[in-house]
């Protein structure tokens, strides 16, 4: 690297991991299109936008370009060496739990989720497994199918990353920060300006984050001493969902007032539950901008004032 010619218009890597891996970081560096030919299926990252590299005898992922360009000829892939061939199917298999991480995230912290390319990762997952024999056989049909997938893959992952970046994401999360901190200002009994709420902390222990976190781990906990307590109860199916089914509105109800309790009582214990929920709002807040403030400034003077419910009241008669 140290000898590139800096008047070179395009970078063109030969090779899988490392090469790959260098020729991006080279690419991003002096903004240059990137090919990449690809001479084994052994790897996810022809199609990523990071970087593997070492640093201080550490693994870590650089942000570096995405190849415009991938070039896979199959009659060189299926003569990589067989532990090549066996790295790439187990980088597939991966995906696997993957895909069930996106899902819990999308479910748990409310992370946009897509069922289109989760199917288009199933589709690929299942073509190298139904091929996984013939991969070792060198078979062009097996080698294809892995090394697509792996491109496929990444394409997915890719495009996560990107959405979570996403402007508008990240303006929510701005206006759920200005959310929390306009609360606390009220609840500190200051006035509600952007120089005070500016100095409010952005995670707050009464969030609907938290709440759906406390809830999750309380149904864990009160259907297990229930299941314990009665086990007839869980020998059939239908009944079992039927006995849940009943028990949630104790769940919420615990999980409602545990958190009233842990705004009013802060002490080790409530400190504790609530951690993985202000945990989460690490990710779900972001700092808000004056902007941001005033509006939440506005919209909270208005709950006080009771013209929120007035407004609506009166539009639903128009509306009528
Ligand atoms: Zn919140």
């Amino acid at each position: 690297m140290m000898h590139y010619d800096p008047t070179c218009d395009i970078v063109v890597a030969v090779g899988s991991g490392v090469m790959n891996d260098i020729g991006k970081i080279v690419a991003n560096v002096t903004s240059n299109p990137y090919v990449i030919v690809g001479t084994a299926p052994s790897m996810d990252g022809y199609a990523s936008g990071t970087s593997s590299m070492a640093m201080d005898g550490l693994k870590v992922s650089l942000p570096s370009a995405c190849a415009n360009v991938i070039i896979g000829d199959i009659d060189i892939l299926k003569e990589a060496p067989k532990r090549l061939l066996q790295a790439g199917l187990g980088d597939m298999l991966a995906k696997y739990v993957s895909i069930c991480e996106w899902r819990i995230a999308n479910l748990i912290t409310g992370e946009y989720y897509c069922e289109t390319i989760a199917q288009m990762v199933r589709d690929a997952l299942k073509k190298c497994a139904d091929n996984a024999e013939g991969l070792l056989q060198r078979e062009e049909e097996a080698i294809k199918a892995v090394f697509e997938g792996l491109i496929r893959v990444i394409i997915f992952v890719v495009y996560m990353a990107l959405v979570a970046r996403m402007k508008e994401i990240h303006r929510v999360y701005m206006y759920h920060g200005a959310e929390h901190k306009t609360i606390f200002c009220f609840e500190h009994g200051k006035e509600l300006t952007v120089e005070n709420i500016k100095k409010e902390l952005r995670y707050h222990p009464r969030c609907g984050t938290a709440f759906i976190f406390v809830t999750i781990l309380l149904s864990i906990i009160v259907s297990s001493v229930v299941s314990v307590a009665f086990p007839e109860l869980t020998a059939n199916r239908a009944i079992w969902i039927a006995v849940k089914l009943l028990i949630m509105p104790l769940i919420m109800g615990i999980g409602f007032e545990f958190i009233q309790l842990a705004g009013k009582y802060p002490n080790k214990l409530t400190k504790l539950l609530s951690a993985p929920g202000l945990l989460m709002q690490r990710i779900t807040t972001e700092e808000p901008d004056d902007a941001i403030i005033e509006v939440a400034i506005e919209a909270m003077n208005a709950c006080l004032s009771g013209k929120v419910s007035e407004k609506t009241e009166n539009d639903a008669e128009n509306e009528e």
